[in-house]
């Protein structure tokens, strides 16, 4: 396509996507938002370590061939757009790219161009690692326990926006509906003349895909387990249908390489007594068996049974050795991803459980100054590596706030995209900088004995000890 605005860079190629396989140039063209707010000033510092560390890493046989795209502010002034085409159009074509924050009026206006961004792309996995650099300031004990990556579901949920407001005629004809067509839900509902209303879809094909690519990263990044995180309890059509079907997935898909916990306990206790009946067992993992229904009843004996029918390829211990597929209530999760951080590995979640989630965690490994992410979608191979922080607009041009977000988003970005002698420097510069105690005003604050420096300087800090 012909752009208007965004200039093609002369010498580079495009990433391309090959049975299933990205195909990476050397040197290959990637889009970039730099983001409104304090993302010019993290841009910039950035934008010098990552052409340092590819630099340092290929000695000139790889280089970077930047595009500047355009979403925000930028835009907004350049073209009266706040999101043009062109910017949708660049990613698609080239791929892979990276952005800064952007700004997102609160109740009405534009919607949220991030959000926006991963909808029209098809971006549905959010992807966001919480692991601890060494002297990062923390407010837990033992943020060194930390290693988790949640896998966070990016196009529907409570985010889809098919909303009513209250006071508008939509509202009062979709309440009119239900109040006709449903009036068993109508009745449930304890103010219905002033109530707003969110629509929360979750689907079986949108479950799939974001537990398929969790179970597949933990597969191929030798991790332990997955957890499908969700309040089922409460909402059984919607998070108890996304844990139903992520076990689906899980046995459907990948039953020779996962186990799930409860198939642990089954073939654990048969390991540890091997003449124990089915009904003993379904009594062992379930202490309330005998006062179940009947019908309950059965369906625990089942489960006994197709457990043990994995025998030959799961008993005498080898099922230690699979990928643990496991499920927990979105509440107690963040109690003991705190509590217990060691016991959690890769988590699975619907939208707004991991929006939530992905953020307090991050608080664990240093905030948000420091938690990177990525909007993928594993199929098309599209992907947006991301700030997860605001554009913090106070901190705005003063060359002051950490740059870490965006940096450790490029530093998955190479990983992603095979160059991982890059995403490895990234990764030695960052550690380097901290353990010399070089940090931004917001690790300065809460360090003792720390040399506050500015944004620019702590990239340069960076590229210093990436040697
Ligand atoms: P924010 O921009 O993330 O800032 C909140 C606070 O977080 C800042 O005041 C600062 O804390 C700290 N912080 C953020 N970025 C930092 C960095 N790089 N280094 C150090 N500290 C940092 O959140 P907000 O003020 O709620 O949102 C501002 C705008 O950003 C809104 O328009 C919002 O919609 C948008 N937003 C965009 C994205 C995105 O583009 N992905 C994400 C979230 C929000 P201290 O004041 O304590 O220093």
């Amino acid at each position: 396509m012909a752009y208007k605005n965004i200039k093609i860079p002369a010498d580079g190629a495009k990433i391309t996507m090959k049975d299933g396989e990205l195909q990476v140039p050397d040197n290959p063209v990637l889009p970039f938002i730099e983001g409104d707010g304090t993302g010019r000033d993290i841009w910039k510092a950035s934008v010098a370590v990552f052409d340092a560390a590819v630099e340092k890493a290929y000695g000139g046989k790889r280089k970077v061939h930047w595009m500047e795209v355009y979403a925000g502010e930028k835009a907004h002034d350049m073209s009266g757009e706040w999101l043009p085409e062109e910017t949708i159009e660049a990613f698609t074509e080239y791929l892979i790219g990276i952005k800064g924050p952007l700004t997102t009026p609160i109740g009405g206006g534009i919607r949220s161009l991030n959000v926006a961004l991963r909808k029209m792309l098809d971006l549905y996995v959010c992807q966001r690692p919480v692991q601890y650099i060494e002297g990062v300031p923390s407010p837990v004990k033992h943020p060194e326990y930390v290693d988790m990556v949640i896998f966070r579901e990016n196009t529907e949920d409570i985010y889809t926006g098919a909303e009513f407001e209250y006071g508008t005629d939509e509202n009062k004809k979709f309440m009119g509906m239900l109040k006709e067509n449903f009036p068993e839900q109508y009745d449930k509902f304890r103010f219905p003349d002033t109530a707003g209303i969110s629509i929360k879809p979750v689907s079986q094909e949108g479950t799939a895909r974001i537990v398929r690519a969790a179970i597949q990263w933990a597969l191929e990044n030798k991790r332990k387990d997955v957890s499908l995180v969700h309040k089922g309890n409460i909402m059984k059509y919607t998070e108890g249908a996304f844990r139903a079907w992520g076990y689906e997935i899980a046995k459907g898909e990948f039953r020779n390489d996962i186990v799930t916990e409860r198939e642990t306990w089954i073939l654990g206790n048969k390991e540890s007594n091997p003449d124990m009946t089915v009904e003993e067992n379904a009594k062992a993992i379930d202490p309330g068996f005998d006062m179940m229904a009947p019908d309950k009843q059965k369906e625990i004996l089942a489960e006994v049974e197709e457990a043990l029918a994995l025998w030959d390829t799961h008993g005498n211990g080898k099922w230690k050795t699979k990928l643990n597929i496991r499920d927990t209530i979105a509440d107690i999760v963040f109690q003991q991803t705190i509590t217990r951080a060691k016991s959690f590995d890769v988590l699975a979640t619907m939208n707004l459980n991991g929006d939530y989630l992905s953020d307090a965690l991050a608080a664990q490994i240093g905030g948000m100054g420091i938690a990177p992410g990525a909007n993928i979608n594993y199929v098309t191979g599209r992907a947006i590596f991301e700030a997860t922080h605001g554009t913090a607009p106070k901190y705005a041009d003063l060359d002051q706030v950490n740059p870490g977000s965006v940096i450790l988003s490029g530093e998955m970005m190479f990983r992603y995209m095979g160059w991982h002698e890059v995403a490895d420097l990234i990764l030695k510069g960052m550690t380097g900088a901290v353990a010399a105690k070089t940090v931004t005003y917001d690790f300065d604050r809460l360090m003792d004995g720390a040399t506050k420096v500015k944004c620019s300087e702590f990239g340069q800090a960076m590229i210093d000890h990436m040697d």
